[in-house]
């Protein structure tokens, strides 16, 4: 759903919004736009940005709109640097937040990936290039926030676990081959921290350690139940510490700046969002970006997350399954949305469902067309 809100004053002619409306519903990430298409002028509103405020094909320097929020389809980024990438996914309860991709290429103009996936694309084959970011852990956290008060209740979950069934609406995860990528990639390896804060299911951090292992490691081993080989050409995973520094993800599911730590934790996200994951990636010419840094959030504050779903599981979210979805957007795949219910990739959680744990047919063969 687009906001229809136009905070800007923007001195933009008629041709050129025309252009930037073409540009952002065609979603073409890294569409190269005429210099001359850009305003001589561009004055945003002190209000919060939607896309349209700030097209495809503007400047964020002439804008002067590195650190803006842009807004669109019920999330939001903050602008980045030039040659940096944003991304934004949250897995919602009702579907009414999406995700959307701004890219700032090294002379600052925009460019959206703003499509929904529905079915299956074609992906661009990315080179190997090397992932040396050393994280800058001597700079201040500006996204630093109390973290005892987002602490999830503890996790008493008593009896047998639910088996993983497939939801009869859609097609097997075994027999449904949708999938969409985000034009990312990390091509070196994710070390990635846990926040010293509150976690999802009252798990201890020795125990997060471990759910959030399994979750990453399910889809760097492209784990699953229909016999599909680990194909995927990925460096394991490496967890590293944990941290003080936190998600860089607001109370909107917004994502901020970015602070050079991919850390995964509990806090308050917008309230029908599960969890939200915001990557930066740096465009690389020809073939998918290249992943610098990938947060995920969950919401404990409005949400309360199991680790063990069981037959009286009621209005519980399973932290396996939403962190393996969530790793899935860290590297590189795209929510899927319609009749794909038991794909990992689908976009709306189901509640006391454990079938995300385990990868489907489409979310094998999306990290096989990037890995
Ligand atoms: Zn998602």
């Amino acid at each position: 759903m687009l906001t229809n809100k136009r905070g800007y004053n923007l001195r933009f002619g008629r041709a050129i919004m025309a252009f930037a409306l073409a540009a952002s519903l065609s979603a073409v990430v890294g569409s190269t736009n005429p210099a001359s298409a850009a305003p001589d002028v561009c004055e945003l509103t002190e209000e919060e940005l939607t896309v349209y405020d700030l097209p495809a094909g503007s400047s964020v320097i002439q804008c002067d709109a590195v650190g803006r929020v842009v807004t669109y389809d019920g999330t939001g980024v903050t602008v980045p640097s030039p040659g940096t990438a944003v991304s934004v996914d949250s897995i919602t309860a009702d579907g009414e937040s999406h995700g959307f991709m701004m890219e700032v290429d090294t002379n600052g103009i925009v460019s959206y990936d703003l499509t929904e996936a529905e079915s299956a694309d074609s992906s661009v084959a990315g080179s190997d290039a090397a992932d040396s970011l050393t994280p800058t852990t001597t700079t201040g956290d500006v996204t630093l926030e109390a973290d005892n008060a987002e602490a999830d209740a503890s996790d008493s979950s008593e009896g047998a676990e639910v088996a993983e069934v497939d939801a009869a609406a859609s097609p097997g995860a075994c027999s449904d081959g949708t999938y969409a990528t985000k034009g990312l990639k990390e091509y070196g390896t994710y070390n990635w921290y846990i926040g010293d804060g509150g976690l999802p299911a009252g798990m201890s951090h020795d125990d997060a350690i471990w759910v959030f292992y399994d979750a990453v490691a399910a889809i760097a081993e492209s784990y699953n139940n229909c016999g599909y080989s680990d194909q995927v050409d990925m460096n394991y995973p490496n967890y590293m510490a944990k941290t003080s520094f936190e998600a860089d993800i607001n109370t909107s599911s917004q994502c901020t700046d970015r602070d050079g730590l991919s850390t995964w934790d509990g806090g308050n996200l917008k309230d029908d969002v599960y969890a939200t994951t915001c990557t930066w990636s740096w465009p690389a010419p020809g073939v998918k970006n290249d992943l610098r840094e990938a947060d995920v959030r969950f919401n404990t504050h409005d949400f309360d997350f199991t680790n063990k779903v069981t037959s009286s599981c009621s209005n519980k979210v399973d932290v396996r399954s939403v962190g393996t979805h969530e790793a899935g957007h860290v590297f590189g795949l795209k929510d899927i949305y319609g009749s794909h219910g038991n794909l990992t990739m689908y976009g709306y959680s189901i509640e006391c469902s454990t079938r995300a744990r385990t990868l489907g047919k489409g979310d094998v063969l999306g990290l096989r067309s990037i890995y």
